[in-house]
């Protein structure tokens, strides 16, 4: 007996967690566009235009500012693999689970890894900062700009400043921020910084832009080990992207066309617009979780547009509410994990999935959810959401 195959048909999903995010249908009809190879001139054309695409985003000037072929942990592995060699002593801005990734990738390179902690959520003061780095003199210091697993943001500009005084190269996770948020690479003055296709930018998941400064491609070309893993080594990754093309690997040519469609679609937006946009969709959903008697996890002023961490309620699982959601309305939100599992949700408002009817839909379908679990919201998430959009009304 022959099993039979119907089509690939996926439930209809509105995608509200931390990623993936929602994909535009241009972005899809870019990518079902015909493979051609990874040496033709097209697809060289295609990677000039992902470069000064990505440039624009990542506001740099940086000759290497390319995607990597595989998701953003490979940007991630990319950025340490490269950067952080045998006995170099590498420091990590400890405070969510994808700081504990990079020190956990940094360890298995063989580095000193030191860690300045602090609980989830929970951000690190310009002194604290400061002085870490001065204190410690890392080769190379390493932080999350947006923290995924906690909806809290770690501006840049004070450590990579303490790190140039000491020497250090600076790793940034932008795999949140990039195209959420301001992350301008070249102004903070970060040396390598990585993110994802799927999140912020909004193609599917698969591609992981990078750039990475002079100074850091200073420093690589002057290194005397040898990179452990072939795949990522951006001396080689340099050769294909640049001029010579020479073979390396066979780039997935239809994640490019998505990744180089999406990054149209966010150029067309004008990046002002398009933080401002994350910005206002932001703030009402927090208006509307505080008019529901409901808490931010992290403090105003430090967090993410993109990720919001709202805390579940006493009483209330956060499982049962995410379940309602996905099987009564094909919405999907996650929960926290790790020291947060079970305190928060995790709503991302990301990229084409933040919009206002998408907020609103959320807030009311919330409230719908945490009231057939027993919690009774004071007032309507939904109408205080309105009321911000029409207090604000450009
Ligand atoms: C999602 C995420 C990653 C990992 O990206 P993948 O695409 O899942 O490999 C790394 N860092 C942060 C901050 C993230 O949000």
């Amino acid at each position: 007996m022959h099993k039979k195959y119907s089509p690939v048909q996926p439930p209809k999903r509105l995608l509200m967690g931390p990623g993936p995010s929602m994909v535009e249908p241009r972005v899809y009809a870019a990518m079902a566009q015909p493979v051609v190879g990874h040496l033709d001139p097209y697809f060289f054309e295609i990677m000039e235009d992902v470069h000064s695409l990505l440039a624009q985003v990542y506001g740099t000037n940086n000759h290497f500012t390319m995607a990597i072929s595989g998701t953003g942990s490979a940007g991630m592995e990319a950025a340490v693999s490269n950067f952080v060699e045998d006995g170099s002593k590498l420091a990590v801005f400890a405070s969510g689970f994808f700081a504990d990734r990079i020190a956990e990738m940094g360890r298995r390179q063989g580095a000193q890894v030191v860690r300045l902690e602090k609980p989830w959520g929970v951000t690190f003061s310009a002194d604290e900062s400061r002085d870490f780095i001065k204190r410690e003199k890392p080769n190379v210091v390493a932080y999350v700009h947006a923290e995924t697993s906690t909806g809290a943001v770690n501006p840049g500009e004070v450590i990579c400043e303490a790190a140039r005084e000491v020497g250090a190269l600076t790793i940034a996770d932008c795999v949140t921020s990039l195209g959420t948020m301001p992350v301008e690479v070249d102004r903070t003055g970060i040396d390598i910084a990585y993110s994802c296709s799927q999140k912020g930018l909004g193609a599917p998941p698969g591609l992981s832009p990078l750039t990475a400064s002079a100074r850091a491609m200073e420093w690589l070309h002057k290194r005397t080990t040898q990179n452990h893993s072939w795949y990522l080594d951006l001396k080689l990754l340099d050769e294909y992207f640049g001029a010579s093309h020479r073979y390396h690997h066979t780039a997935p040519i239809s994640m490019f066309y998505a990744l180089r469609e999406a990054l149209v679609v966010v150029s067309e937006e004008g990046l002002e617009q398009r933080y401002e946009r994350h910005r206002r969709n932001h703030l009402a959903f927090v208006a509307g979780m505080e008019a529901m008697g409901m808490s931010m996890h992290v403090a105003a002023g430090h967090r993410l547009p993109a990720l919001n961490t709202p805390v579940v309620p006493a009483g209330i699982e956060d499982m049962k509410i995410r379940k309602r959601l996905l099987d009564g309305d094909g919405i999907e939100i996650l929960g926290g994990f790790g020291p947060l599992a079970g305190k928060v949700f995790r709503v991302g408002i990301m990229g084409a999935g933040s919009t206002k009817e998408n907020v609103l839909l959320l807030l009311e379908k919330m409230e719908d959810a945490l009231k057939a679990e027993g919690y009774a919201a004071p007032a309507s998430g939904r109408a205080a959401a309105e009321k911000y959009y029409t207090s604000r009304l450009t």
